[in-house]
């Protein structure tokens, strides 16, 4: 399915990152993939798993930085030539805010989540534009926290309501040259980013029982809808977020059972 295209992931911190699962389904279909890390820990991460492509392309990159991104931007043209994908699968956010009450979130906390988790879309978007072919998808990673309250995501789920505005407005400058932009909305997925959010286990648990196809979204599932995204089979959607959670997003009141009801004393 992807044989002949070219382009890099972001966001790959090990083998349980989503970004890994997508990045397995585009090489297992044929595609050319280059990753960029951020600092020397992860890029370790990267050589184990990438022991069987000693020819693969990494390339540090805090995309705090745009200078950074714009160095990754050049260094991936001067190897690749052209881009047919890009996967944005980063975020972050001081995980002491993602916890309790969001009305305490500073200033410095709430635009550094903004800037890593959502503004950085677009400055990769901007520095890779130049060399994309007609043809490229753009695709990010959000999640339901940035619709509906989800207790403990707090400035993130802010940051990811930006970054799905986003994913809308690039989709509409870039569309008329044919590049699309969509993001996924996965369901919760055990990752090393995924642990800074309190309570991480007890999401993961609720998410098994109410979700309508009852398991917990893996990278795999991710990898599969990611796969489809980033190739031509999807070429007449742009601006999406598509959900890969499970059916979790149309349930109201799902799985009875899931509740504890009979331990309401006011019945
Ligand atoms: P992950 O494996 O921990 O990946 C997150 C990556 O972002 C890490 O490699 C991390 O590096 C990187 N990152 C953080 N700050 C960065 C920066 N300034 N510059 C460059 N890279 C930076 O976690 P993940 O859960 O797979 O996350 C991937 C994406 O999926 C994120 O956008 C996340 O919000 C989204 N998502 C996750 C879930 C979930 O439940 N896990 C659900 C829906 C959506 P460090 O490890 O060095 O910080």
């Amino acid at each position: 399915m992807m044989k002949g295209k070219k382009g890099i992931v972001f966001g790959v911190a090990n083998q349980r990152s989503i970004a890994w699962g997508i990045a397995s389904k585009l090489m297992e279909n044929g595609a050319e993939v280059a990753f960029s890390y951020m600092g020397e820990r992860l890029k370790g991460n990267l050589e184990k798993l990438l022991a069987d492509k000693p020819n693969a392309k990494m390339y540090d990159c805090d995309c705090s930085d745009e200078s950074q991104i714009q160095r990754v931007a050049d260094q991936y043209k001067a190897d690749f030539g052209t881009c047919d994908f890009v996967v944005h699968a980063i975020a972050f956010a001081d995980k002491s805010y993602l916890e309790g009450d969001f009305l305490p979130t500073p200033k410095d906390v709430f635009l550094q989540a903004m800037d890593v988790s959502a503004y950085s879309l677009v400055s990769i978007t901007r520095s890779f534009r130049p060399f994309m072919n007609r043809g490229c998808s753009i695709l990010a990673l959000t999640y339901l926290g940035s619709e509906r309250v989800v207790q403990n995501y707090n400035v993130m789920g802010v940051a990811k309501a930006a970054l799905e505005a986003c994913v809308r407005y690039l989709a509409s400058d870039l569309g008329p040259h044919g590049i699309r932009v969509n993001a996924i909305s996965a369901g919760p997925v055990n990752t090393l980013a995924a642990r800074g959010i309190s309570d991480f286990t007890h999401l993961l648990k609720i998410h098994r029982r109410v979700a309508p196809l009852r398991e917990n979204t893996t990278p795999e599932h991710a990898g599969g809808a990611g796969l489809f995204l980033l190739s031509d089979l999807s070429f007449g959607m742009t601006g999406e977020i598509m959900y890969v959670d499970g059916g979790y997003n149309v349930t109201a009141v799902g799985n009875l059972d899931a509740y504890n009801l009979s331990a309401d004393s006011k019945d």
